[in-house]
Order: structure tokens, then C-alpha cells, then sequence
């Protein structure tokens, strides 16, 4: 009886063993995955400006230079490729940062009505390409103060609003609002009345690289990387974020942050 039992538990032992032998072995091969699939996505992010910008320069050099009005215009095209480069690089390192937690958040008590309208006159000219109307709806406080660090919250609300205005319609209009709830929490809120997004991308939305519509997001530059960016800043937070949207009708994104005393 003694040995059967021992037996037994020996066998239960050993499969407990293997069973986490297989789950380790699975979750490397899940990083690996993972690792070779950023390093495709990553590459293929710099390829699009990079031949872009050597398009343009090969171009200037086989002859395109001697008129001074194309040479200023592939300059000019070429400098924008430079700078969507720049833009991606940045998303990486900030991303690369915040995953391996060497981005320490630095909370202070601030004025959040400030930071929006601060965020909002940078975006003006954005906006005003697109004759699109930024809107801030609090017209009864000039103040309302958080605790949270505010570069990176400015960082999360650059980024809410510029998809505001890259996927809103001509001529359509990106408000943001801010509820300062009864309890320790205010809300804030980026709407817009543009395009919209289908419910079953919506969940996938803050994952690295990812895009509802690969050309139409292509084609408005940007790195698929500024809504996990968003995701991690408020995560490191300990703050929640939510999407509503509706095709054709528009978007919400808003995000909670915590009131200061
Ligand atoms: P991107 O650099 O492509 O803008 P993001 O991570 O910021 O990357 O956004 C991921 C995708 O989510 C976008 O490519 C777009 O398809 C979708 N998206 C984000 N914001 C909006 C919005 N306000 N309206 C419609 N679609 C949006």
C-alpha cells in the first residue's frame, strides 16, 4: 500500500515537472516569436521613409537638382521622409522605455485645464489643415488639479488628439472635455466625428504596430505605435483608458486621472 502511494506521488511529481518544463518551453517560444516579429515590424516601419528619402535624393542627383523649383520641392519631400524617421524612432524609444520599466513616472500635482489648452494651440496648425475645429468643453473652471506626471500625460494627450485629426473628416471637429467626478477621479474625454472603428479591431487597437486600415493609416504617416504608447503611460499610472466608437459616426477615447488636494 505504502509503495503505490509512493509511487503515486512520484508520477504526480513527474508530470507536474514536465507540465512546467512545457509551459516554460512554450512562453520562450512565445518571446521569440514575439521578438522576431518586432524586429519585422520595426524594420519594415523604416523602410517605407528611408526609400523615400533615397527616392528623392537619387532623383536630385541624376539630374532633378538643376531646376531650383523641383530641387526645393524634393528637398522639402525628402525632409519630411527624414522626419517621419524621426517621429518612429522616438515612438521606439519611448516604447522600448516604458516596456522594460526604465521610465520612471514622475507624479506632481498640475493643472490639467493648462496642459490641454497648452496641447491644444500645438495642434492648431494641424487642425487647421484639415479645417478641422479643436473644441475644449470646460467653460466653468479655469482649474483642475491632478496628480499624475505631466510630460507623459501631454504625451498621451498629443497622441489622442493628432489620431483625432489624422483619422477625423475635413472639416470635422476634435473636442476634448474634462468631467471632474464627485469623487478622486476626473475624466477626460478626445471625440471626434471622423471615420470611426470597427467593433472587433477596437479590442486590438493598443497592441505595437497595429492598424485598422494599412494603406489609409500609411498614407497619414504616424508609426502604429502611439496608442500602445498611450496604453503603457496610463497602465503605469494605474489608470484605465476606453474606446467608443461607431463607424462613420466617430470616436471617444478617454482616460481617467486622479485629483490632486
Ligand atoms: P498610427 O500611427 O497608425 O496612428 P496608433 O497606435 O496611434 O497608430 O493608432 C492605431 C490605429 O488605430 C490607427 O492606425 C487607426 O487605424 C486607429 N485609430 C486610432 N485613433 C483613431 C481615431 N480617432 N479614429 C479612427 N481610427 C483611429
Amino acid at each position: 500500500q505504502q509503495i503505490t502511494t509512493d509511487m503515486e506521488t512520484l508520477t504526480k511529481e513527474v508530470e507536474r515537472f514536465a507540465q512546467n518544463k512545457k509551459l516554460e518551453i512554450e512562453s520562450l517560444k512565445g518571446q521569440e516569436m514575439y521578438r522576431k516579429e518586432f524586429l519585422g515590424n520595426v524594420s519594415h516601419e523604416l523602410k517605407t521613409p528611408l526609400f523615400t528619402v533615397q527616392g528623392y535624393i537619387e532623383t536630385l542627383l541624376d539630374g532633378a537638382m538643376n531646376d531650383k523649383a523641383v530641387r526645393k520641392n524634393y528637398l522639402q519631400r525628402a525632409g519630411k521622409g527624414v522626419d517621419r524617421l524621426i517621429h518612429i524612432i522616438k515612438d521606439l524609444d519611448m516604447i522600448s522605455k516604458l516596456e522594460a520599466g526604465n521610465l520612471a513616472i514622475e507624479p506632481k500635482r498640475f493643472n490639467i485645464i493648462e496642459l490641454v489648452q497648452n496641447t491644444m494651440d500645438q495642434l492648431e496648425m494641424k487642425a487647421e489643415k484639415k479645417n478641422i475645429q479643436l473644441t475644449f468643453d470646460i467653460i466653468y473652471k479655469d482649474s483642475i488639479f491632478v496628480k499624475a506626471d505631466p510630460e507623459r500625460i501631454q504625451q498621451v494627450l498629443l497622441n489622442l488628439m493628432v489620431n483625432s485629426i489624422k483619422y477625423g473628416k475635413y472639416g470635422g471637429t476634435t473636442e476634448v472635455s474634462i468631467e471632474d467626478l464627485i469623487k478622486n477621479k476626473v475624466i477626460i474625454r478626445v471625440t471626434d466625428n471622423g471615420e470611426g472603428i470597427q467593433k472587433e479591431n477596437i479590442q486590438r487597437l493598443f497592441e505595437r504596430f497595429y492598424r485598422v486600415d494599412k494603406t489609409g493609416s500609411r498614407k497619414e504617416g504616424g508609426s502604429g505605435l502611439g496608442l500602445s504608447i498611450v496604453k503603457h503611460i496610463m497602465d503605469a499610472h494605474g489608470e484605465k483608458i476606453y474606446v467608443e466608437s461607431q463607424i462613420g459616426i466617430g470616436s471617444e477615447f478617454s482616460f481617467t486621472l486622479e485629483k490632486a488636494k
